[in-house]
């Protein structure tokens, strides 16, 4: 168990605002949990019944757990996007969410996002994220908004919200 807030390195809080880079839903392969409610709010959400969404927009994985789908990333219109996408390519295949969509300008849109998983609500403050502030500016890297904040720009956090995220996260 991660240390009491109170006696945290992120005891001030942290400071975090989603900023639309669409990092957090794109990249290597990765996995989405969501529980058994999730997958009927996500389903009437997008007007389908939960076994034609898990045929849909669900995949699982060797040990029967669900996760969200993954399509190859779509091409980013942006040219700097498109020089980044570049490099990252040349390094590892990518992926986009199956419900992430992006707007002519390249930021990053959830199509669900009212009814999206815990795991997604949950973000940035996830029990892997919250283990040190040099994890935490690793983290930085892929997330813009946790970027912004340790500049010092963004909504303050505080410790025991970050607590509840960090609790509430579903394990990978
Ligand atoms: S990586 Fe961070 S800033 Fe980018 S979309 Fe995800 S939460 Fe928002």
């Amino acid at each position: 168990m991660t240390p009491p807030s109170a006696k945290s390195w992120y005891a001030a809080g942290l400071r975090f605002d989603c900023r639309r880079c669409g990092n957090c839903c794109s990249g290597p392969t990765g996995v989405v949990r969501f529980t058994t409610d999730e997958l009927k709010a996500m389903a009437a959400h997008v007007g389908l019944l939960p076994f034609e969404f898990l045929r849909r927009h669900a995949r699982q994985d060797e040990r029967g757990h669900w996760s969200l789908a993954e399509r190859p990333r779509a091409p980013d219109r942006t040219s700097a996007g498109a020089a980044d996408e570049r490099e990252e390519e040349a390094e590892e295949e990518q992926f986009d969410c199956t419900f992430l969509a992006r707007d002519e300008a390249g930021r990053a849109t959830c199509t669900i996002h009212p009814v999206r998983p815990t795991q997604c609500r949950t973000w940035p403050f996830w029990p892997e994220n919250l283990t040190g502030p040099e994890r935490w500016r690793e983290v930085a890297e892929g997330c813009r908004g946790v970027a912004e904040g340790i500049e010092g720009d963004g909504t303050r956090h505080d410790a025991d919200e970050i607590d509840r995220r960090r609790d509430l996260t579903p394990p990978a």
